[in-house]
């Protein structure tokens, strides 16, 4: 599980081509982002990594699925559970 997690940060470094934190989302984290979803929401839940980030609304469930560098661009903060 872990190495699996290593391995999919350095392939998406690899595609993005920096190496900045916002590498490290994983599936399961929180993001905060810098705008307010319309339902007054911040924070989104990671679904799914890859090429493209599929995250869900933790105000209505409202899921998104978003390419990487434009969700890079959204995050403030990234939380771990
Ligand atoms: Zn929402």
């Amino acid at each position: 599980m872990a190495e699996k997690s290593t391995y999919i940060y350095i392939r998406i470094s690899l595609i993005t081509g920096d190496g900045r934190n916002m590498d490290k989302i994983e599936v399961g984290d929180i993001i905060t982002v810098k705008k307010q979803h319309p339902c007054g929401s911040l924070e989104w839940e990671v679904l799914r990594v890859g090429a493209d980030i599929r995250i869900k609304c933790q105000g209505c469930g409202h899921i998104l699925m978003l390419p990487r560098p434009k969700v890079c661009t959204m995050i403030k903060k990234i939380s771990r559970t």
